[in-house]
């Protein structure tokens, strides 16, 4: 063991010491300001009266990142790594007292683009660990701690140590995470450097690295899109301000016994900075991170409510073909090619594959290729995808649709979305009719109104279809409480049909307009079909959205009409010629006031 640490000559080993025990190195130092994360006068609390020292300042790290408050930027793009897959940068281990430090070949790993300002040469990778039963990183996320973390510290390219640490933006760290995981999932690379670790138990010793070990093969298949970005500090003193910080989102994996090797075979632990104040600074998020999660907007209570969509990344939500609009009936143009639908399978009981909650609504998956629509005036064959919701609060009077009707905002609205045949959904969002959504108005119906119909005899076929409407409406809400979690859902399998939960509902009278999806990114691809009579639901269904579910108000609001025009399905007797109309008009007339004589 010990042969290893003198495998390199005394004259460059006592060399090393100097420069380890020198007054500058990167992110930690081991000075004569014996600086500790603990058990010493000089822990972080205590780092800012160090001298020299910027740790008492406004731009510290690390921090802990809110993903609700990210602002995001196009510019953060892919980076360009060289270097990072070669099997020798990693020369050398060495345990300065307060990591395990990697040194990396001079002037031959380089990191620059990810909306980095300079080109940046990489120094060295470090790690903070915490110990066996705590978790370590010195970043978290929403307040979560990871185990580990890691940092890969680069310089500006062609300043030495001294000049990086005096200019902003000076030093670049990328800052990855890693989680425990299983055996399997380790690679080789991580076993690798951590067997020297058995040779540096010594504080000031340091192994030459004779493994092929890349710094690509230690990231493992983190994807280097998704990643944060602020403005920071080194996290040991003297905690200069000059740091542009990248933190990846997703952790590398390593097996736990690999993980525990740190604080036991380096003898030290808890070696990370508590999290320091934001201060007003923002955090970025490059574009993959935020096409990812799809939760950074919402409805209210966090940055990207609606008034804000439009600045999301990809955002198509600011243009002037959005939904939902306004209709205005004394402003709708009535369209003769605006036909009966052909719905395919809408009576098929087994249609419905799984209900979802997806965080901003109820989502009902439909089994693949089984739906159809066409017809309807639609200039092609679209295949239905799913049906979700939008409602207000649950209160009495409480009103959520989107769209409105002279102004009547209806409880809820169902919206049936459907895909053009033979497209992907990139594909469909890119084609201005590439999706067809059908839109259904939900209105209240009161246990008394039911009661009132019980005692009308010739109301017992309208009943009989209201009472199997209400009970198809009553198996699809019994799934909603076993989805009261985010993200969760739940197969169904007992028997539903659209055509149940759409009741009686006249599908040839609909409005039609060109419009947009209602929630981010907003694609303007959307064939809008809103349905003029409402679907009827008991009054304890439509509350158990928003009490089941816990979040309420999920409708976007109007969106301006712009240049565009709304269509309303005619019969065709509306487009006879006028002699004709004239003589239905005169019928009309006279049976009203035949009805009216009959009836005084
Ligand atoms: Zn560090
Ligand atoms: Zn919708």
């Amino acid at each position: 063991m010990t042969d290893k640490i003198y495998s390199t000559s005394t004259l460059e080993f006592m060399f090393l010491l100097v420069h380890i025990t020198g007054p500058s190195h990167s992110e930690d130092t081991i000075s004569g300001d014996s600086w500790c994360y603990q058990g010493c006068d000089k822990d972080p609390p205590n780092w800012a009266k160090l001298i020299p020292s910027e740790c008492g300042g406004s731009k510290q790290s690390p921090i802990n990142i809110h993903t609700s408050v990210l602002t995001p930027d196009s510019q953060l793009r892919a980076f360009t790594f060289t270097n990072f897959s070669n099997p020798h940068s990693i020369t050398r281990l060495i345990n300065t007292g307060h990591t395990v430090r990697c040194t990396l070949e001079k002037n031959t790993v380089e990191v620059k683009g990810g909306g980095l300002k300079y080109n940046y040469s990489a120094n060295e990778i470090h790690f903070h660990w915490g110990s066996e039963n705590h978790p370590g990183s010195e970043h978290t996320v929403n307040d979560k701690r990871y185990q580990m973390e890691m940092h890969i510290v680069s310089l500006k390219k062609e300043l030495a140590e001294e000049k990086a640490k005096q200019i902003p933006d000076g030093i670049a760290v990328l800052g990855f995470f890693i989680e425990e995981a299983d055996e399997e999932e380790t690679t080789e690379a991580w076993k690798n450097l951590i067997s020297y670790f058995a040779n540096i138990t010594k504080i000031q010793t340091f192994v030459n690295v004779n493994h092929k070990i890349s710094i690509s093969d230690l990231l493992g298949d983190v994807d280097l899109n998704k990643f944060y970005r602020y403005n920071g500090s080194l996290t040991t003193p003297t905690c200069n301000e000059v740091v542009v910080w990248t933190v990846f989102k997703e952790p590398i994996k390593v097996s736990k016994d690999l993980v525990e090797q740190f604080p036991k075979t380096m003898n030290y632990e808890e070696i990370y900075r508590p999290i320091q104040n934001l201060n007003g600074r923002k955090i970025y998020a490059s574009p993959a991170i935020l096409s990812d999660g799809g939760h950074t907007w919402c409805y209210h209570d966090c940055e990207y409510v609606p008034s804000h969509w439009h600045m999301l990344p990809h955002s198509q939500c600011g243009g002037e073909r959005q939904s939902p609009i306004s209709i205005n009936t004394k402003d709708v143009i009535p369209d003769s090619s605006l036909k009966a639908f052909t719905l395919t399978n809408f009576s098929s009981p087994h249609s419905i594959r799984s209900i979802e909650n997806t965080g901003h609504t109820v989502n009902c998956v439909l089994v693949e290729n089984m739906v159809e629509i066409g017809g309807g005036g639609l200039n092609h064959q679209y295949s239905a995808l799913h049906f979700h919701f939008h409602w207000g609060s649950s209160s009495d009077s409480s009103v959520g649709s989107e769209h409105t009707v002279n102004s009547k905002r209806y409880p809820m609205e169902m919206h049936i979305v459907n895909i053009m045949k033979g497209l992907t959904m990139n594909e469909a969002k890119k084609h201005p009719e590439g999706l067809a959504v059908l839109g259904f108005f939900i209105e209240v119906v009161d246990e008394e109104h039911k009661e009132r119909l019980d005692h009308g005899t010739g109301y017992i076929a309208q009943l009989k279809s209201k009472e199997f409407k209400m009970n198809c409406w009553k198996v699809l809400t019994s799934y909603l409480t076993q989805i009261q979690e985010k993200d969760s859902a739940v197969d169904v399998h007992e028997p539903i049909s659209l055509d149940c939960l759409l009741g009686d509902v006249d599908r040839t009278k609909y409005y039609r307009y060109n419009g947009s999806l209602t929630t981010p990114t907003c694609d303007e691809a959307v064939v809008w079909t809103v349905f003029m009579q409402p679907i009827t639901v008991s009054r304890d269904l439509v509350k158990m959205f928003p009490a089941k579910m816990g979040f309420n108000e999920v409708y976007r609001p109007q969106q301006c009409l712009h240049k565009r025009k709304v269509y309303i399905s005619a019969a065709p007797t509306f487009a006879a010629p006028w002699p004709l109309l004239l003589l239905l008009n005169l019928l009309l007339a006279g049976w009203g006031s035949m009805s009216a004589s009959k009836k005084g």
